[in-house]
Parts: structure tokens; sequence; C-alpha cells
């Protein structure tokens, strides 16, 4: 079941470099079933094994749950594979420096050619626009469904005061785009503060940095690092 490890190894991957903490998830849309998905039951995802997976169908219903607990805000995923067909693979994070670009209004802008993606665009979710009072959670297929709207055709969005959500047609390139919006984050914070006149990639170079988002030299080596992490982890009963 190689696509059960690659997502142990997605959860693992991601909070290595603190682009998920404990509340964060990430899914695969199932290779046998397109109206069902997978995600790891509530637990912190450094520590996730195959035996957390659990399956949903689109409406974020457990199939097969035998008293393993939901994570709350499994409507992201639900809502975002319906809503787009060509997404293999959902990201949730709380993404700490991409924070402060969904509360000020400052675009995020493609600074370095491995977060590329960026040049097509990430716009910002408000909660506030479809419920008022909420705790930022997005716990309902309504709010799911307004999430995924607002990204729309995009590869990410941002969610404002809360984190963002990052979609791939393969998992590979959910999680690598992840880790680097994170790094984008930060690269451009930092560059603002050294000078209000940067260069950023132009839509040219957007285009043509399509490949780099396989992300081809970095899956295999996080993915084989990763899953002798889960084994050491098997190893001492964990
Ligand atoms: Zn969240």
């Amino acid at each position: 079941m190689e696509h059960l490890d690659d997502l142990v190894a997605a959860y693992r991957i991601l909070a290595q470099y603190g682009v998920i903490d404990a509340y964060g998830h990430v899914s695969i849309r199932s290779p046998s079933n397109p109206q069902r998905y997978v995600i790891a039951r509530s637990l912190a995802p450094e520590v996730v094994q195959v035996d957390d997976l659990m399956e949903y169908d689109l409406d974020s219903n457990p199939l097969d749950a035998r008293g393993r607990e939901s994570v709350r805000e499994r409507f992201i995923h639900g809502e975002i594979y319906k809503a787009r067909p060509d997404v293999m693979a959902v990201v949730h994070n709380h993404s700490p420096s991409v924070i402060p670009f969904s509360v000020t209004g400052v675009p995020m802008r493609p600074i370095y050619h491995m977060a590329s993606f960026i040049g097509d665009g990430v716009p910002n979710f408000e909660i506030r626009d479809v419920e008022k009072g909420t705790d930022l959670l997005v716990k309902t297929p309504k709010l799911g469904a307004a999430l995924a709207r607002t990204l729309g055709k995009s590869p990410a969005s941002l969610m404002r005061g809360h984190g963002a959500v990052v979609v791939g047609e393969n998992i590979a390139r959910a999680v690598g785009r992840s880790v680097y919006l994170e790094q984008s984050a930060q690269l451009q914070m930092q560059a603002m503060a050294l000078s209000d006149r940067i260069t950023y990639l132009d839509d040219g170079e957007v285009k043509a940095s399509v490949g780099v988002q396989d992300y081809k030299r970095a899956w295999p080596m996080w993915r084989e690092k990763a899953l002798e992490r889960a084994k050491a982890d098997r190893k001492h009963g964990q």
C-alpha cells in the first residue's frame, strides 16, 4: 500500500519542517475511488502510522471509524475534493510565517523559484464573510465549501488569522508546496525589511518554473527518512 506509506511520510515531513504543528493535517484522494479520501485520525502528525489512517466519503463521513476520533476540520478536505477533480492531495496547516500575510492584506508574491506557484495567485479566505463569531476552525460542510470557493483554481489559499490550505495533483507536490510556501513567506518578509524595491519572478519565469514543483529530488529523500522514523517508532512501541 504505497499510497498509505506516502501519506504517513507526508505527515512526518510536514511536522519536521514546522509546517504542521500538533493540529495540521494532510490527506490523499483514494487512488481506487475518487469519491473517497484518506486522512489520519485526530493525533499529533509526527507520530502518525498506517493504522491511524481513516477513509471518508466526500461529505467527510468516516467509513470505518472503529472508535477512532476524526479531525474536526476534515470538511476542508472533503469539500476541496468535491470542487477540484484535479486535486489528489490536500494539506491544511498553521504555517506560522504565512499568518502575517493573511491579516495585513500584503499579498504573497513569487520571490524564488522553489515557490514559483505563488505567481499563479494565492487568495485569502475570510471566514467572517461566511459566518461571524467563529473560533476560525473550518468544522462544517458550509465553511469547507466556502473555503473551496475562495481557493478556486489556485494552488493554495491563506486562511485569515489561522493558516493555509495547499493542494496538488500528487502528494509530493502538495507537501513540497507547503514546505516552500512557509520558506517563501519568511524570505519575502526579510526582503521587505531590507528594501521596498524587490524583484519578484515575472509571469514568464513563473510559467517556466512549473517543473521544479514536482520536488523530484526532495520527495524521495524526505519520504525515505520519514518512513525510517516511522519504523523506528514502531520498534520502540510508540
Ligand atoms: Zn486549522
